[in-house]
């Protein structure tokens, strides 16, 4: 039987660059090393997420100085750091450039000389132990790097409630082909079994992640920044994952990824290195989307009796400035802009939340029904 997966945590107070640098070396060396892992002359892809072009104060993308962390820590044993992302929204070299520049990743690359990529080709890669769908088309500068380092952003998550190590590997896929998966799969639990079967496809060999400032409430993009202190690092994305929700109060029945992963028996178990684990926990993180909350599994959503139960996009139109981006990335095309706002038909909609998340001016969010309002008071305080 397997042991139980190590997951260092390593507390780390602020984005300067030496104290960050400082953490994700011990990071390293409580799991023995980064020569265990990495070699002379290897290429390591590092994936961050970047969402959105938003500056890293938004604590919508991971911070630039993890990534530079990572990438010097990587140069140190003579291998060849390169960030390979694909976002929200258009996969090219003119929006790769654009998003580079706006998350901070252009500035610390060019500081630390670590490649950025701009090869947009993809591979279709096949998996056996899969729970959903069996290949998918990943972007080849992951598949091709000798060594793949996931670093996320702890955020809340409009549609799966909670984004970390395995959500994070849905950037993997290209640009726009991630909405055919989001109309593909519309329910919530098979997406969920989707993400952990993109995960597994990418593969990433270690995560890194960035909980200095987490993201809670209207995340992933549209939430409010959440001081944890705190990075955390293993070889299992699922056990790193689980580390998170044991520091934010998450349970597994209430979080749409990992309840899939005990279904199809990924071991979550992991044991703590570094610091204390319980120097970071909090009990009341914001987490307004929990598994449990809605109806939302696929029969209900069509249920035309339950529409006034169900969750919904919403536009602030004071905020909205009328880019259409929502609409430009609906997967269901239910949007339409009328006088320059967007205007929703909730009776196509399948409540991706893709609008909510990619709105570059956090102009819209999830309007929850008074029903799921009232179920959850009884919830709080947790
Ligand atoms: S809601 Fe957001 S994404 Fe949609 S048009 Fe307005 S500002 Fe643009
Ligand atoms: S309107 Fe928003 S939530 Fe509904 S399908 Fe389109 S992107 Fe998804």
């Amino acid at each position: 039987m397997k042991e139980k997966e190590i997951v260092s945590l390593r507390a780390c107070s602020t984005y300067d660059s030496n104290e960050v640098y400082d953490a994700v070396r011990s990071l390293f060396d409580d799991l023995g090393g980064i020569s265990r892992f990495i070699k002379k002359g290897m290429v390591v892809a590092l994936k961050p997420n970047l969402l959105l072009p938003l500056g890293p104060d938004n604590s919508a993308t991971t911070h630039p100085e993890i990534v530079g962390a990572v990438g010097r820590l990587v140069k140190e044993v003579g291998a060849t750091p390169i960030i390979v992302e694909s976002p929200g929204g258009p996969y090219t070299k003119v929006t790769l450039k654009a998003i580079y520049k706006a998350c901070g990743i252009t500035e610390i690359c060019n500081r630390y000389g670590i490649e950025m990529n701009f090869d947009i080709s993809t591979v279709n890669v096949t998996v056996d132990a899969y729970g959903r769908t069996r290949s998918f088309n990943i972007l080849k500068p992951l598949v091709e790097a000798d060594f793949v380092i996931n670093i996320p952003k702890l955020k809340t998550h409009g549609m799966m409630a909670y984004t970390g190590a395995v959500k994070n590997m849905f950037g993997a896929i290209a640009g726009t082909e991630k909405a055919t998966h989001h109309m593909n799969v519309p329910d919530y639990d098979a997406f969920a079994s989707n993400m952990i079967d993109i995960c597994i496809s990418a593969d990433p060999n270690l995560t890194v992640m960035d909980a200095v400032e987490a993201m809670e409430g209207n995340g992933p993009s549209a939430g409010k920044t959440r001081k944890l202190g705190l990075l955390l690092a293993s070889e299992s994305p699922f056990s790193l994952d689980m580390a998170a929700h044991d520091i934010i109060n998450l349970k597994i029945d209430e979080s749409y990824i990992l309840s899939q992963a005990v279904n199809r028996g990924i071991p979550l178990d992991y044991e703590c290195v570094g610091d204390s684990i319980d120097e970071f926990k909090v009990l009341d993180f914001d987490i307004p989307y929990r598994k449990g909350n809605g109806f939302r599994k696929r029969n209900l959503l069509n249920s035309k009796i339950l529409t006034s139960f169900k969750s919904r996009p919403l536009v602030n139109k004071d905020i909205c400035i009328g880019c259409a981006v929502c609409k430009k990335n609906c997967p269901a095309e239910v949007i339409t802009m009328v006088n320059r706002k967007p205007a929703f038909d909730y009776k196509g909609c399948i409540r991706c939340f893709c609008c909510q998340e990619l709105c570059p001016e956090h102009a819209i969010s999830i309007k929850e029904p008074i029903i799921i309002k009232i179920l959850k008071l009884g919830r709080k305080p947790r």
